[in-house]
């Protein structure tokens, strides 16, 4: 309570921004992910890794847009590749050269995507995937995971019934856990188009797949004739050609999204020639902004030469270098904090030993979670308000160690609540 008062109490301008949204947008904004209680921080100017908000508090950016803003928010060569085709004008109704650029260097990089074509966000990715992996197979039911989430009209919860707002035949398995999803996949053979599955569920709090329950889907796939799609929205940033080239299990469909178009809105599903061939007329698939040139052109550039294998390598190192260090401070405190995820993504949990499934937080836990957020904000770094941290490049290494030390003070700080 004492947290949330004083982060109130710092951001008038935040709170009135907030009320005169609540009059005219339905809940306050249109991200359910920034919408928390008493208001969510207004964030109005960035550069590199830093933002400012309203109330003229810098931060550290450690949320990075939800993996979306890898490149930080000022790249110059991602600047000057937006300013170059704006001279040019906006959107043509027509094909160009970037898209095909861009198309070509995911083509070249993730091992399952042999075609590709581009929408406007994850969400629409997926939806397109699970439309083409339905209509190739012939079949209809959806094998997805509890805890899983792969758009807001996608969203699983860990128990009780799937949110998902689409009268879709789902039928639920538990993550991370291979007897169930044999036999979930057995029990629907017959009438099973598709295994959607994140290889590390990240809304769900950076749990990372066993290679092994991969490798079981991948199997599951096979034996059943269902369509395997790997959720790499969040994910793809593991290793050039994300986490199916780290681990050699190739699906035969993915879904791409988030910092691909060098953070312009972006969403992609691919995957073998003769699925993808579905859309050379069999399956429509339309879009306005589908190719937009702005996402084309900031790609190209984001994949071609900013984001490169090396790159991609180095970030993942940083990223399980720094969990190491974190889950070590809790350690060294004795106290309940661990921090999951693979390579730049992390989340902080409140138990040990670190979860390998997902989990219903208990009250305490989420009070945590609202603790150790308000906490890192008044140290001045922004995390996702879920705990959840993605590293973008321009990160530093003084700036890890100023996240490692606030850490350090939380576990300290609030050791008695912990
Ligand atoms: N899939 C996964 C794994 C995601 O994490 C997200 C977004 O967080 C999505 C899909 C949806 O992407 P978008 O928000 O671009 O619709």
């Amino acid at each position: 309570e004492a947290a949330r008062a004083q982060y109130a109490a710092r951001r008038p301008r935040s709170a009135a921004l907030h009320a005169g949204a609540l009059e005219v947008l339905a809940g306050g904004n249109t991200r359910t992910v920034i919408a928390y209680e008493p208001f969510p921080a207004a964030m109005v100017r960035g550069e590199d890794c830093r933002l400012w908000d309203l109330d003229d508090h810098a931060y550290l950016d450690l949320c990075g847009e939800y993996t979306a803003g890898l490149f930080g928010h000022s790249e110059p060569r991602i600047h000057d590749a937006l300013h170059a085709v704006l001279r040019r004008g906006i959107n043509f109704a027509s094909v160009g050269p970037g898209e095909e650029k861009l198309a070509r260097l995911i083509c070249g990089r993730f091992p399952s995507i042999e075609r590709v074509r581009f929408t406007n966000s994850g969400t629409e990715a997926n939806l397109m995937a699970l439309t083409a992996a339905r209509a190739f197979t012939g079949r209809a039911k959806i094998m997805a995971f509890r805890g899983g989430y792969h758009g807001g009209v996608l969203t699983f919860p860990i128990t009780g019934a799937s949110l998902a707002t689409l009268p879709l035949p789902f039928v639920m398995a538990d993550y991370n856990d291979n007897d169930s999803a044999a036999a979930v996949a057995r029990a629907n053979a017959a009438d099973l188009a598709v295994i959607l599955v994140e290889p590390m569920q990240g809304s769900g709090g950076c749990i990372p797949a066993r290679p092994d329950f991969l490798a079981t889907l991948r199997a599951l796939a096979d034996e059943t004739g269902a369509v395997l799609i790997f959720d790499e929205v969040m994910t793809s940033r593991h290793s050039a050609g994300g986490v199916q080239a780290r681990l050699g299990i190739t699906p035969d469909m993915t879904t791409l999204g988030k910092y691909i178009a060098g953070g312009m809105s972006f969403g992609a599903f691919g995957g073998r020639a003769d699925i993808m061939a579905l859309f050379g007329g069999k399956l429509p698939h339309a879009g306005t902004f589908n190719n937009n040139v702005l996402s084309m052109a900031a790609g190209g550039v984001a994949m071609g030469e900013i984001f490169t294998a090396e790159v991609a390598e180095a970030l993942y190192q940083r990223g399980e270098a720094l969990r190491a260090r974190l889950n070590a401070v809790g350690a060294a405190a004795g106290v309940p904090l661990s921090f999951t995820g693979i390579g730049s993504m992390l989340t902080a949990q409140f138990r040990i030993p670190a979860p390998d499934r997902p989990y219903v937080p208990t009250p305490g836990e989420e009070q945590l979670r609202e603790l150790f957020f308000f906490d890192m904000l008044e140290a001045g770094i922004y995390l996702a308000r879920r705990g959840m941290v993605a590293l973008s490049l321009p990160v530093a290494d003084a700036d890890l160690d100023r996240f490692v030390a606030a850490v350090a003070d939380f576990a300290e700080n609030r050791a008695e609540l912990l």
